[in-house]
């Protein structure tokens, strides 16, 4: 039942992997190309962004990890806790607890769909969903190309890192047949959800504007522990996990 939720939820989140090419390198690679005053306008704001990072914090701390389609990773060691039943890594388990309760309080139960998900578990669901377009009639090649549009590749999902939970507003989920759906912020707790998750050190991973830069299809579910600080910067300057430690990296390469 699990696993077919999982499934279920992973076939809907649709394009995953259809946008190629790291957002990174494309961004600089166009504004290199146009005026170069565009380009100083964009690096000026940068620097200005570097200059305000939040103190103390570095891009090889262990809750900024960016797992995705681009830098993939094998099995990681932490320790795992329960939350709800739901697995995730014990260093999460009190903020998320929190984030829960603070919904609950605000009046919106939200149900913690899924965290900690093995890499060999990612494999599992990977060849199930080629076995299953291949059982109905796909060739090999067709089999894989749709895989690879609605499942996470194997080391690739950051499911992995024990940061991530999936959390959906409880009336929402259980009026939508258990699905994971973008829609489900036109919910109010949905909403509240994605309000409040910096109160609590998570970010939605995978926004409207980010999916360039991430690989990810907007996913209105899926939040990521980052710790208060980073999350209240990324937020404030709408920047995706991988924007925010690009910049990190580049304020510890200017300070060598
Ligand atoms: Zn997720």
């Amino acid at each position: 039942m699990f696993r077919k939720t999982v499934l279920k939820g992973l076939a809907l989140v649709s394009m995953v992997g259809l946008l190629s090419g790291c957002a990174t390198s494309n961004a600089s690679s166009k504004s290199s190309s146009s005026s170069s005053q565009k380009t100083t306008k964009t690096e000026t704001k940068r620097q200005k962004l570097i200059s305000e990072l939040p103190k103390g914090v570095k891009s090889t701390d262990s809750e900024l990890i960016v797992v995705n389609k681009w830098h993939k990773h094998n099995e990681l060691t932490f320790s795992k806790s329960t939350v709800n039943g739901i697995t995730v890594r014990s260093s999460i388990v009190k903020p998320l607890t929190a984030f829960l309760n603070g919904a609950k309080k605000a009046g919106y139960p939200a149900t913690l769909v899924s965290g900690y998900r093995s890499v060999q578990y990612q494999k599992e669901v990977w060849n199930e969903s080629i076995e299953n377009y291949e059982a109905q009639g796909k060739t090999e090649k067709q089999a894989l190309k749709l895989t690879k549009e609605y499942v996470a590749i194997p080391r690739g999902s950051e499911h992995q890192t024990g940061l991530a939970a999936d959390i959906m507003n409880t009336n929402w989920f259980d009026s939508h047949n258990s699905q994971l759906l973008s829609s489900s912020d036109k919910a109010k707790g949905q909403q509240w959800l994605i309000k409040h998750a910096p109160d609590y050190g998570f970010v939605l991973r995978f926004t409207k504007s980010g999916t360039k830069s991430t690989g990810i299809d907007y996913e209105s579910w899926h939040f990521r522990y980052v710790g208060k600080k980073s999350a209240a910067f990324m937020t404030k300057h709408n920047l995706t996990l991988e924007q925010y430690v690009s910049l990190l990296k580049a304020r510890e390469a200017a300070k060598k």
